[in-house]
């Protein structure tokens, strides 16, 4: 099991996974598929564009 908790999960067209996961006060999103991530912004709102967009398939 992950210590990191997980906040919010987006599935893209591929199937690929962009999780948005931290602890405290550090949060990160993640692309399953692309490896793509950022620690800045609103991640949940980058997870949902990124994925409506993002066309890698899952690793
Ligand atoms: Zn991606």
């Amino acid at each position: 099991m992950s210590k990191n908790d997980i906040a919010v999960q987006y599935r893209t067209a591929g199937g690929a996974i962009v999780t948005v996961y931290g602890r405290h006060f550090e949060y990160r999103a993640e692309c399953g598929g692309c490896r793509e991530w950022t620690l800045s912004g609103d991640l949940k709102r980058w997870a949902h564009r990124h994925a409506t967009r993002c066309l890698a398939l899952p690793r």
